[in-house]
């Protein structure tokens, strides 16, 4: 038999939205870096089948993974931190275990059983944990909300059960909490934190260990306090104030009190090799004397994790060109010239809807017009064609999920996918293969010609406009195999300006930035 597998459970207590997310990719980096292969999974207690139909504002960025799965942004985290792909396996919700539950229950596959919370769906959830674990030295689960959530008992349940299958040796449980710093008296307080840990003992796990996070550096009382009322032994109470960049955590992991926790666990002597993450660390706070201003022209630009892996790409260019990035919210729905005539290069990230839409076309045309090195992604990429057809001179141009009744659709719905508009899990999601063509700046920007890119749309461009397009200035450079879709189009008359169907930000790296990204940074250093 081979060796025996090993689960490391992150669950999180006091508030959500505190990093659970970077501190189970971090783990999961740190013990990559001393040799195991490490598989992740995100477990959402809410009832949503996925991730497709929740508003990005209140929940950030739909994260696209290759076989399709439409997720949380956490699973953004895990593939930058891990440099894996992850699949549907790795995105567990409770609506999708209970759809499937009761597909199964109407299917009569209980038998005239009783279906209940326990053992049934605890049970699916520890099936799903298995099948995403397939394969690894370690898996790792994070269990999304806080302990103690109505929603989330039964995954909690699940993974108290799950370690007692596996062997309570084989799993390591951290608890992440926060702990508040009250400015009036300036102390930390520990309280919140303390009753977030009884709450996961009072469900039967005991941690192994306990990451505090916090805004600013708690004193070391803390880690006293939280140890004596946890039974959690100091050397396992980690501080965690908040880092400079996320990508300084798998390091500041490797180098505390921690490390010991992870090599005995994992049984892995070697130390690990961080180097990657140092360089990216050094990269991210230097100061290039150089700067480009990127204008994202976007419908949410009150929360930064809508655009997330947007971002993240935009970055990870920016650093390999070893420039400085200010990123310009330029709001679609008021966007004006004015806006446009700041920046260096502008973005049209992906979106959904006719709100804000004009300002997006505007701000293609603004660059089309006047050689803006200009980057669109999906829906960056419609607006880019309305526009050039716009330009050309057609008149009653767009798309018809905009304007359902226009003349000329020279963005339109795909066959087989009309009508279903609203409904979830109808697009055409995750990766596809692409045609380059020879000579384009697309195929000049790959260095190849032929690509996969991640998707997540409904709508097309009408080639019956291909000649419209290219008096507008516009030329098709990537089209699916078949010849049927358009997947890149560009501007042969400017410098660098490109738009793809695709979502090439949910492929970019920390350490290793897709070319697209990083070819509208250096367009724009280039102009400056
Ligand atoms: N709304 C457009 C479509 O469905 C673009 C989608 C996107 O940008 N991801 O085709």
């Amino acid at each position: 038999m081979g060796k025996k597998q090993k689960y490391i459970f992150v669950t999180g207590g006091v508030l959500s939205g505190v990093g659970k997310g970077v501190t189970a990719a971090s783990i999961g980096a740190v013990l990559q870096a001393k040799g195991a292969s490490i598989s992740i999974q995100k477990c959402d207690p809410y009832l949503n089948v996925d991730a497709g139909l929740l508003n990005p504002r209140e929940h950030g960025e739909c994260f696209v993974t290759r076989d399709g799965a439409e997720t949380d942004l956490d699973l953004g985290h895990y593939e930058r931190f891990l440099d894996i792909e992850l699949t549907q396996k790795s995105a567990t919700l409770s609506g999708r275990l209970f759809f499937d539950l009761i597909a199964d229950e109407r299917a009569g596959k209980f038998e005239g059983k009783t279906v209940q919370l326990v053992p049934h769906l605890t049970q699916s959830i520890q099936r799903a944990i298995t099948a995403a674990a397939e394969g690894s030295d370690i898996h790792i689960v994070e269990i999304g909300g806080t302990v103690g959530d109505y929603e989330g008992l039964s995954f909690i349940e699940a993974i108290r059960e799950f370690s007692q299958c596996v062997g309570r040796a084989n799993c390591l449980f951290i608890h992440v909490v926060y702990v508040p710093f009250i400015e009036t008296s300036k102390e930390f307080k520990s309280k919140p934190a303390q009753n977030a840990l009884n709450d996961l003992r009072g469900f039967g796990i005991v941690p192994d260990a306990v990451v505090v996070r916090s805004d600013n550096p708690a004193p070391h009382s803390i880690v006293q306090k939280i140890s004596l009322f946890s039974g959690v032994p100091e050397e396992n109470v980690l501080l965690m104030p908040n880092a400079d960049t996320v990508y300084r955590v798998p390091t500041l992991l490797a180098k505390s009190s921690f490390i010991k926790l992870l090599t005995e666990f994992s049984g892995l002597r070697k130390k690990p090799d961080l180097s990657k993450w140092d360089k990216i660390v050094s990269l991210q706070i230097s100061k290039p004397k150089k700067s480009v201003t990127i204008g994202l022209v976007a419908k949410y630009i009150d929360n930064e994790d809508t655009y997330m892996s947007v971002i993240e790409a935009l970055k990870a260019a920016a650093w390999h060109e070893k420039v400085g990035l200010n990123i310009r919210w330029i709001g679609a729905e008021t966007a004006t010239k004015k806006d446009f005539e700041k920046v260096d290069g502008i973005v049209v990230p992906g979106g959904f809807g006719v709100r804000g839409v004009e300002g997006k076309i505007d701000a293609a045309r603004y660059a089309l017009d006047n050689n803006v090195p200009y980057l669109g992604l999906c829906l960056g990429l419609q607006v880019a064609v309305i526009a050039a057809v716009r330009k050309a001179g057609v008149g009653s141009t767009n798309s018809t999920e905009f304007e359902a009744k226009c003349k000329n659709n020279v963005v339109y719905i795909m066959e087989g996918q009309a009508g279903k508009e609203s409904t979830g899990g109808t697009l055409r999601l995750g990766d596809y293969p692409a045609k380059l063509v020879k000579g384009t700046l697309a195929a000049k920007t790959y260095g190849k010609l032929n690509i996969v890119e991640r998707h997540r749309h409904r709508y097309e461009v009408n080639q019956k406009f291909l000649e419209q397009i290219e008096k507008g200035g516009l030329k098709v450079s990537g089209l699916s195999p078949d010849g049927k879709l358009v997947e890149f189009i560009e501007a042969p008359g400017n410098d660098y300006f490109i738009a793809t169907q695709a979502h090439p930000e949910f492929r970019s790296r920390p350490f290793r930035p897709h070319p697209l990204f990083v070819g509208i940074i250096k367009a724009s250093k280039a102009k400056k």
